[in-house]
């Protein structure tokens, strides 16, 4: 005989990477078919039909699943499947085939089997131990397998079985419950205080919680006083922090420092290894500044208000985003990125610089941004130690996060219908030619594109021609003025009832309601926008395509994308002569090409969007997150609050939440850059994450 079959269901196994290997062109079918796939191929393998037990393709389903879930993860990219997944890929699936299968074989002729025991089936084993079983009691075999045991030297088993003999009945399912608990970990006081951060726990609310599970048992949270010593790592040097009761405020070059030395902790592993021979590595930064109205103003007079001016109202916010810390491989000049702000439009990293009552004006903004300016001209840079290595990281700071407001102050334009950019007025905006024909002021192209804002006032320009679209002009009077009130009003009830958005109405307090969400909304559903506002559908789909490319965070195709910004312009002006070009749609349109070849970084990264969401932190944490007793304190515990929120040790903590996938447009992937820009292959879903928040 050449092989015994007294098993009657062999096993078959096989390495996850072979069973990969058979299906992966066939991934999006059916389990049903896939199983059907494996056993085809196990037939050409043995040269006999095989089919699979009912647990045989029950554990090969469970397996198929996991790898499908594992493909997507590694968003269906070979290299990256193989390379995430190698281990797990080694391991041998066991699969059971069916019995008929393998009864069909000749069966074996003479002689007795002689397979060990432990190799039996499980319908053996049992026939083998029948008669055993048939004599003896069950305490009698449990005492009979303890004492093999001991004999064997296996102590801990046969207290095992002692127990499970002789204790208490629950004993066996305590036992096996034992097993599978996972055991008990307590928060570091850095993810305690990653928690309170991002769940905007309060003090009283983290203890509240943190007695409850103390009562269960449940030793999860650290103490408060842990989760205090967290927050102090979070501050830079207190001599570098100045807090009054208007204002606070801390030296760059302290916060920078304090920044890169978080950074390395998170990094150090990727420090260790990558840094062998470079040691120069540069920082590059974005700041800005803005002012907000609509704080609360607290019934609290200020200590030092000797002309009764003071007031609580407006804030001025000065803060800084690390983007990237880049290193140039001295051997081949190779650049390399050890570490790279995952959200670079989020307020996650975004670090306060300082905060002052104020409000907004021209000269205060150029006072403000030139004590920062000169700060920045004396940085020194940062020197430490890594895994033994001197590290030096110089700094670049650039002042990227400004609206077209500060843009104007800082460049001395006063008049907002003004370019800041060629010097020209609204009045010559459309005359294309006549533009293209003007010099621009190199020098100003450093303050980026305000992507987020550009959201917004191309919107508004859309909104204002739909509403002068009766009269067909720049200026309305007379009658003309109730012909376009009617038509606002309608135009502001269809978004309603379509869109569910409320357009143009103002906002209690400040501002109104067109904000970067309803723009988006409007370019999104543009079909229906166009039909709402009776504007040139094709105008507004190409508005959208131009936003999308500037606030990617890819690199940009600049000759492509100037080409279609100009068309756009030219468009434009042949649909709607009568509309003055708005300043930001003309910047956009005009020089945003210039501004792009400028940055030394994609521009969608450098978006003032980061310190734009800080506002409504700010807000929240005067209110709610700092004592009230005297508005020196008050200023204390928000600049705090502040650090610690974009600290990037407990920023990194966070799991970054899965972002919704937008598609770009395929007008606007045409757009990018080939190499920085994986276009969708057919079996992707054509979505691809944008770097921000977007
Ligand atoms: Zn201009």
């Amino acid at each position: 005989m050449d092989s015994p079959q007294e098993n009657p269901s062999a096993i078959t196994s096989l390495k996850r990477k072979e069973i990969f290997d058979i299906i992966k062109t066939s991934l999006t079918k059916s389990n049903k078919s896939l199983i059907d796939l494996v056993e085809e191929h196990l037939k050409t393998v043995t040269g006999k039909p095989i089919s699979l037990s009912a647990g045989g393709k029950s554990v090969l389903g469970k397996d198929l699943s996991k790898l499908r879930t594992k493909w997507s993860e590694s968003h269906r990219k070979l290299d990256k499947f193989l390379a995430d997944n190698a281990l797990w890929l080694e391991v041998d699936v066991k699969l059971r085939e069916c019995p008929s299968n393998t009864l069909q074989e000749p069966a074996s002729v003479g002689g007795r089997p002689s397979t060990s025991f432990a190799a039996s089936s499980e319908r053996t084993k049992r026939r083998r131990t029948q008669s055993m079983r048939d004599h003896h009691e069950v305490d009698e075999l449990a005492f009979a397998l303890q004492m093999s045991f001991r004999n064997s030297g296996n102590v801990d088993a046969a207290k095992v079985v002692k127990d499970i003999a002789e204790g208490s009945p629950t004993t066996a399912t305590r036992y096996r419950d034992s097993l599978t608990a996972k055991r008990e970990k307590q928060l570091t006081k850095d993810e305690a205080l990653s928690l309170l951060i991002e769940s905007k726990l309060s003090k009283n609310m983290y203890n509240t919680i943190r007695t409850a599970s103390i009562d269960h048992n449940c030793s999860l949270y650290p103490s408060y006083k842990k989760v205090q010593e967290a927050k102090k790592d979070c501050y830079p040097p207190a001599v570098d922090m100045r807090i009054t009761e208007t204002s606070a405020e801390v030296k760059l070059q302290a916060l920078l420092d304090h920044t890169v030395e978080r950074i390395f902790r998170v990094q150090q592993d990727v420090i260790s290894s990558l840094l062998d021979s470079a040691y120069d590595t540069e920082l590059i930064c974005k700041w800005g500044c803005d002012g907000t109205s609509g704080q609360s103003t607290f019934k609290q007079k200020f200590d030092d208000d000797s002309e009764g001016t003071k007031t609580d109202a407006n804030i001025f916010f000065v803060s800084i985003v690390p983007l990237q810390i880049l290193s140039v491989e001295k051997s081949t000049q190779k650049q390399i990125v050890i570490w790279k702000n995952p959200r670079p439009s989020s307020p996650r990293f975004c670090r306060p610089l300082k905060i002052e009552f104020l409000h907004e004006t021209a000269e205060s903004t150029r006072l403000i941004v030139n004590d920062i300016q000169d700060q920045v001209q004396n940085l020194t840079p940062f020197q430490t130690i890594v895994d033994g290595k001197e590290v030096n990281v110089a700094y670049k700071v650039l002042l990227t996060m400004v609206d077209g407001k500060v843009c104007n102050s800082l460049t001395c334009t006063s008049s907002s219908q003004r370019c800041y950019l060629c010097d020209c007025t609204s009045k010559r905006f459309n005359n294309i030619d006549d533009i293209l024909r003007t010099p621009l002021k190199e020098e100003h192209l450093q303050f980026g594109i305000s992507s987020l804002h550009a959201w917004i006032r191309f919107f508004e320009c859309l909104l204002h021609i739909s509403y002068k679209l009766d009269v067909k002009k720049w200026q309305s009077r007379g009658d003309d003025k109730a012909k376009v009130a009617t038509r606002k009003s309608n135009i502001q009830k269809g978004f309603r009832q379509q869109l569910g958005l409320l357009v143009d109405m103002p906002k209690q307090g400040y501002g109104s309601t067109n904000d970067g969400n309803t723009a988006r909304r409007f370019f999104e559903n543009a079909a229906i926008s166009a039909s709402i506002t009776g504007l040139d559908l094709s105008l507004i789909k190409r508005f959208h395509v131009i936003l999308q490319v500037i606030s990617c965070g890819f690199e940009i195709d600049v000759p492509k994308y100037e080409a279609y910004c100009i068309e756009t312009a030219r468009l434009y002006v042949q649909l709607y002569p009568w509309f003055c070009m708005p300043t930001t749609v003309h910047k956009i349109l005009l020089h945003s090409s210039k501004i792009i070849e400028s940055s030394i970084l994609p521009i969608g990264q450098m978006s003032e969007e980061a310190q734009e969401s800080c506002n409504k932190f700010i807000k929240q944490y005067r209110q709610d997150f700092a004592r009230k007793c005297t508005r020196v304190k008050n200023m204390e515990d928000v600049f705090q609050r502040l650090l610690v929120a974009s600290d990037p040790v407990i920023s990194s903590i966070r799991k970054l939440p899965k972002k919704k996938l937008k598609a770009l447009d395929a007008e606007a992937v045409r757009l990018l850059k080939a190499p920085s820009y994986e276009a969708p292959s057919s079996d992707d879903d054509s979505a691809h994450p944008s770097d921000d928040e977007y």
